[in-house]
This record gives C-alpha cells, sequence and structure tokens, in this order.
C-alpha cells in the first residue's frame, strides 16, 4: 500500500551528511535555526571501527562502484560522509587557490582546525616504515613532512592502521561528531532518506522531494536548500531539478598505490596511513605512505596482481606503501541513469607515471627491493568539481536560483590534487555565517 506523504518543515534544510552537510547542520542548530539534516546511509555506528565498516559506510560496498572507464570510486555514505572511511589527513589549502574566485576563509580555516582535533602527528606515532620513508624522500630531495592528523591523539594509538575503517578509539574526526552535536542544538536527523530534487518556484528554492528507503516520500518545505551531497550526489539532485550542466566537468584526484617489499626490517603496514608525505605542486602530485590490516592488502594484491601471490600472502610485515595522487583535469561527467565517466587526459597520465615513478625511488632508497614493486590500479577517491565556483554557484556557493546553496567537494573549481575536507568544512563554516543572517 502506497504511504501517506510526509510533510515537514524548517528553517534550513541540508541534503546530504558528509562533512560539509553537517557542518552546516552543526553551526545553525547551534544559532537556534530549526535544521533538517537529510542523509541517504545509516545514522549508527554498527561495525564503524571494524573489517566490516567498508560494507556499511561505502557506496555500493565499496567494491562495486566503477567509473565507465573501469577505475574504482570509493565513497563514503553515512553520516560523516566520507569522512567515516577516509584517513584523517589534514592538508592546509593554499590561500590563493580561493581568494582568485573571491573566497577568503582564513578565518574559518583556524575555527575548523580546533573543532576537527587536527594535531601533528608526534614522531613517536610515526613508526618505523613511515620514518624511513620520510627520511629516503627527503634525501631525494622530495619536500616530504610529518602531516597534520583530524586525531585526538589522547584517544589515538601508534601501530595501527584503521582510519580508514573508522577508528576503534573514536581518535578520528569524522562528520558524524558534527551530527550528532546538530542532534544535540535540535536539528532533525533523517537517516536513510535520498533527496531526488529540489522544490523551485519563480525562481526561488522551497524545499526538497525525498524518498526513504522503506518507501516513504517526503516533501520538506524550507527557507533555505543546501546540497551538500558530495561531487556526485550533489550534482545529480542539481541535474535532476533543472541544472542541466551539474556534472559536465568531474575531477577525482585520481590515485595509484605503488608498494614495495622492505629487505630488511619491518614493513610499514601497521602503522598510521597518511602520516607522511608532501604535497609537489609544480608537478601536481601528493605523496602519502599507505598501510593497511593484512587480510585487505592481501585481497586487494591478490584481485590486482595474481600472478604474484607470494606477495599477497606472505609479505604484508614486509611491505610499504606510497599512494600518490594527481591534480587531474577537468574531463569527466556524471550522468543520472547512474554511469560516471572519468577518462584520463594525456597531463593526466604524465602525472600518474611521473608520480608512481618517484614513488619507486623513494621505496627504493627506503630499502625495498628494485626487482619487487606493485602499483595497484587506479582508485578515484575524491570526486568535485560539478558544480564549480565560478560556473554554477557564486563566491557565496549560491546557484542562479535564490536561497539554493550548494556546500561540499561539488564546489571546488578546479582539482587541487589535496585531501580537501578541511577545506569543505571551512566553507561550510564561512556559508553558515552568511546563511544566519538571512533565515
Ligand atoms: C578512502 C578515502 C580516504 C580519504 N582520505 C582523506 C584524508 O585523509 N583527508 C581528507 O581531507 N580527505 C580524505 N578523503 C576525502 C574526503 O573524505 C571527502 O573529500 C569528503 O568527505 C567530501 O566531503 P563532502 O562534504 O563533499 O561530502 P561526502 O563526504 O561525499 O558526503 C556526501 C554525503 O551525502 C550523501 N548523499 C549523496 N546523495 C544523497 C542524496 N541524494 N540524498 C541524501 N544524501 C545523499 C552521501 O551518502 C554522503 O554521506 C578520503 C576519501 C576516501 C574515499
Amino acid at each position: 500500500m502506497a504511504k501517506k506523504l510526509k510533510k515537514l518543515e524548517a528553517d534550513v534544510i541540508v541534503a546530504g551528511a558528509g562533512p560539509g552537510g553537517c557542518t552546516i547542520a552543526k553551526e545553525l542548530s547551534q544559532k537556534g535555526k530549526k535544521v533538517i539534516l537529510i542523509e541517504k546511509g545509516v545514522y549508527s555506528k554498527m561495525f564503524y571501527g571494524s573489517l566490516l565498516a567498508p560494507i556499511r559506510y561505502m557506496e555500493k560496498f565499496g567494491f562495486l562502484f566503477r567509473t565507465v572507464e573501469g577505475d574504482w570510486i570509493v565513497q563514503g555514505k553515512g553520516f560523516g560522509g566520507g569522512t567515516l572511511i577516509y584517513a584523517g589527513s589534514a592538508f592546509v589549502p593554499h590561500p590563493g587557490q580561493w581568494q582568485q574566485y573571491g573566497i577568503d576563509f582564513t578565518e574559518e580555516l583556524a575555527e575548523a582546525k580546533k573543532d576537527c582535533w587536527v594535531n601533528k602527528t608526534p614522531d613517536d606515532m610515526l613508526g618505523e616504515g613511515p620514518k624511513r620513508l620520510l627520511a629516503s624522500a627527503q634525501e631525494l630531495g622530495y619536500p616530504w613532512e610529518v602531516i597534520d592528523k583530524f586525531v585526538d591523539l589522547t584517544k589515538c594509538k601508534a601501530e595501527c592502521p584503521m582510519c580508514p575503517y573508522g577508528c576503534p578509539r573514536g581518535a578520528k574526526w569524522t562528520g558524524m561528531v558534527f551530527a550528532e552535536e546538530a542532534e544535540r542544538n535540535g536539528a532533525t536527523i533523517l537517516p536513510k532518506v535520498t533527496v531526488r530534487d529540489v522544490i523551485i518556484e519563480n525562481g526561488v528554492a522551497g524545499g526538497v522531494r525525498a524518498r526513504g528507503s522503506n518507501g516513504q516520500e517526503y516533501e520538506i518545505n524550507g527557507k533555505i536548500v543546501v546540497c551538500a551531497a558530495g561531487g556526485i550526489g550533489t550534482a545529480r539532485i542539481l541535474k535532476r531539478s533543472g541544472f542541466d550542466d551539474a556534472g559536465s566537468w568531474f575531477t577525482g584526484d585520481p590515485a595509484i598505490m605503488v608498494f614495495g617489499y622492505f629487505k630488511k626490517g619491518k614493513g610499514g603496514m601497521r602503522d598510521m596511513l597518511f602520516s607522511v608525505g608532501c604535497h609537489d605542486d609544480e608537478h601536481g602530485v601528493t605523496f602519502a605512505n599507505v598501510s593497511g590490516p593484512r587480510m585487505f592488502w592481501g585481497l586487494q594484491r591478490l584481485q590486482e596482481k595474481p600472478q604474484k601471490p607470494v606477495n599477497a600472502i606472505f609479505r604484508w610485515g614486509k611491505a610499504i606503501g606510497v599512494m600518490i595522487k594527481i591534480a587531474d583535469e577537468l574531463d569527466g561527467q556524471i550522468h543520472l541513469d547512474g554511469r560516471i565517466s572519468k577518462p584520463r587526459t594525456k597531463r593526466d597520465m604524465y602525472r600518474l607515471e611521473w608520480g608512481a615513478a618517484a614513488a619507486e625511488k623513494i621505496l627504493i632508497k627506503a630499502g625495498c627491493d628494485p626487482y619487487n614493486i606493485d602499483h595497484s590500479g587506479v582508485i578515484v577517491g575524491h570526486p568535485a568539481a560539478t558544480v564549480r565556483v565560478g560556473q554554477l554557484v557564486d563566491s557565496n556557493l549560491e546557484t542562479s536560483v535564490k536561497n539554493l546553496y550548494c556546500c561540499d567537494t561539488s564546489v571546488i573549481p578546479d582539482a587541487f590534487g589535496v585531501p580537501p575536507t578541511l577545506v569543505i568544512v571551512s566553507l561550510g563554516k564561512r556559508l553558515s555565517k552568511r546563511l544566519e543572517t538571512i533565515v
């Protein structure tokens, strides 16, 4: 039997609960605004911090999400979005990259660092493997350093590679922390509800239409709508709402992992992920150390390099990895029928090859066997730039439809090639300050 349409009302409707959406919900609920935060994933911590987390907190169970070209798209789902499964590295954006679009979030960046537990990783938490990589990269002239992390150091533990599975000790900051705070402030949390489109009348946004996983239809009316469903989700909501150009560009910061095997000494797979590395602006490549639990790493290696079963089954203890992530070009498209296209341009290929060659040099210099290096396939982990500032949103993140805003990676104007969470939280804080004066 068809369920009766459920109608709700709010000052501010937030569609999608990644770090952008959760920041808006927290900030505005704190100011006494009536907020509804809608998320298609779960509001629960079951399996969070365990090896089952990818099934629950990743789009399409973590391994079925692919581009038309066959690359693996990794996307978080649930209250916290990508931060539920992210590595928690806090790269500070170059302010000039945003100032050229009329956006200055210097003040909000400082607030974001404080609110999101951003800390420098102390030396004694790094582990032997990452330290060896750091030293060899620096000797080779790459500007590697210790990376800041979204981590509460009083709870974090050395020799733990669990960040992407959710932290079992609650040491990693996620958007869920802000969602819980928003709920305590009185915000309404709507889990397992997918926003379909925005209700627009005479060029003004007045709400959203949505559907629960149980078939319940919703009409949610409000003064302000903020799309924060991520680089892919926001493009789709906007497309369904009449923005034909949404998703006509798409960057993903494609990444490759390069693994080596130490001839002597312990590998780095037990150590903290993304704790050392650097962003090389000139070549558009970001480097960071990679680690991971034995079982997943082994399965991944077996799937990608079945001809090297010995590495996958027996060499985890000696293995160490470097991830390289590039600032890619804007080619790519989000389609409404579910297809996502991300072709690799010549420049993308050059950057991936340059980065992989540099990673190999670093691994070999650190003591890895030069005749036994493995490369992973390409991973698209930062879907972005589908609703770019300057194209579909202005410097206030407002679209051409009044009272309809976007606040997530979709608004990033160009691939910067660095993990974007600190930027997104800063943008969320900046937009909240504006909205607070409007509603
Ligand atoms: C493996 C991995 C490691 C990473 N490591 C780092 C890192 O170390 N540092 C860093 O800064 N970044 C990292 N990132 C990237 C970071 O997680 C994302 O860039 C960030 O989460 C993007 O935030 P967002 O607000 O754009 O939305 P997302 O995090 O993409 O969240 C959007 C949310 O909206 C929901 N949604 C989508 N469509 C709808 C709809 N129609 N209705 C309702 N809800 C919807 C989704 O389920 C999701 O929960 C990593 C990403 C991955 C995958």
